[in-house]
């Protein structure tokens, strides 16, 4: 089972293409729908009085354990966000932590032993809170951050990622967190504070991993179609995660294929606004979409 503790959110998102408002987002929310697709997930947060039967239907019918959903008094986690033609990176207009300000984890015992736990992106007090809850080390504990935790709560991030295996962060939080612009030279500094390996998402130009000695490298699946990009870090997170839960590896090759996972649930995410798409996405689809994907990528050096 993969625990993922994250948010769960209303977004408000403006893209060139188009336009939502308290549209059903969270970091917790994508990975999760992302992550079932391929294992059985459970989730970790809070939600307020707003987040009605409506929202959680998104969880029904999929590989979700929802006991670790708190309902508190007050209002769901809301972020706001545009993005320019270039959709490569989100310009926060508003975060409003709500629920979120004060949450005090307990996680359920039933969900305390999970083989593998996502620190989606969240306050690193939280992510750690819920590390410190768990009645035995996970196989692996991944963790992705945002620009607005790396600059409020750097010390506190670092304590979390010093605990951590893997860490899955965009190439602008790479060079902010590690003060590197040389993603290669942050890639080592990052790793010198404890997780072993380190993705570097690059947004619709693909991700590297760096694993022991091994550096890999994969495009993004090509789309002429992008509606809204929100989302594509944790549907990647999920795919990757979900995909090393079916598995049951941790590095080496099934990693390496765990990426190619990633970036195709990615890609369905991002073309649609919300979770408009990726809650339509079924197993067979995903593993066409591998299929293209693996052709796209395959390289030898004999026809
Ligand atoms: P991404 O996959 O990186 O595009 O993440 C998008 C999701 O992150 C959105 O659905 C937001 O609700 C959520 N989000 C935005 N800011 C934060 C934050 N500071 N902490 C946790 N989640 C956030």
């Amino acid at each position: 089972m993969l625990l993922i503790v994250g948010s769960l959110a209303f977004d408000s998102v403006k893209t060139p293409f188009g336009a939502v408002e308290r549209a059903l987002g969270g970091s917790a929310t994508y990975c999760s729908v992302a992550a079932s697709l391929l294992c059985e997930t459970a989730i970790a947060g809070v939600v307020g009085d707003d987040f009605t039967a409506k929202e959680r239907a998104i969880f029904a019918g999929r590989r979700i354990d929802t006991s670790g959903i708190a309902t508190r008094p007050g209002k769901t986690f809301f972020w706001r966000g545009e993005y320019g033609f270039d959709l490569n990176s989100a310009k926060t207009l508003d975060t409003r932590l709500g629920v979120f300000g004060d949450f005090d984890p307990v996680i359920p015992e039933s969900l305390r032993r999970p083989d593998y736990l996502f620190l989606a992106n969240i306050h690193p007090a939280l992510q750690l809170k819920v590390l410190e809850q768990m009645a035995a080390r996970p196989k692996l504990v991944a963790l992705d951050t945002m620009n607005f935790w790396i600059a409020s709560q750097k010390e506190t991030l670092k304590r979390v990622i010093e605990k951590v295996d893997l860490v899955i962060l965009n190439d602008a939080e790479t060079r902010e967190l590690t003060g590197e612009a040389n993603l290669y030279k942050a890639a080592r500094l990052l790793r010198s504070w404890g997780p072993k390996r380190l993705v570097v998402k690059r947004g619709e130009y693909g991700a590297l991993l760096f694993d022991g000695d091994h550096l890999f490298a994969l495009p993004a699946y090509p789309l002429e179609n992008t509606f809204d990009p929100t989302g594509a870090g944790d549907s990647f997170a999920g795919g990757l995660l979900g995909r090393l839960a079916e598995t049951g590896a941790v590095t080496g090759a099934p990693l390496r294929e765990a990426m190619a996972y990633g970036s195709v649930v990615a890609s369905f995410t991002v073309e649609d606004f919300s979770l408009g798409k990726l809650a339509q996405v079924t197993r067979a689809d995903l593993d066409a979409r591998l299929k293209q994907f693996i052709r796209l990528t395959r390289y030898e050096l004999e026809d």
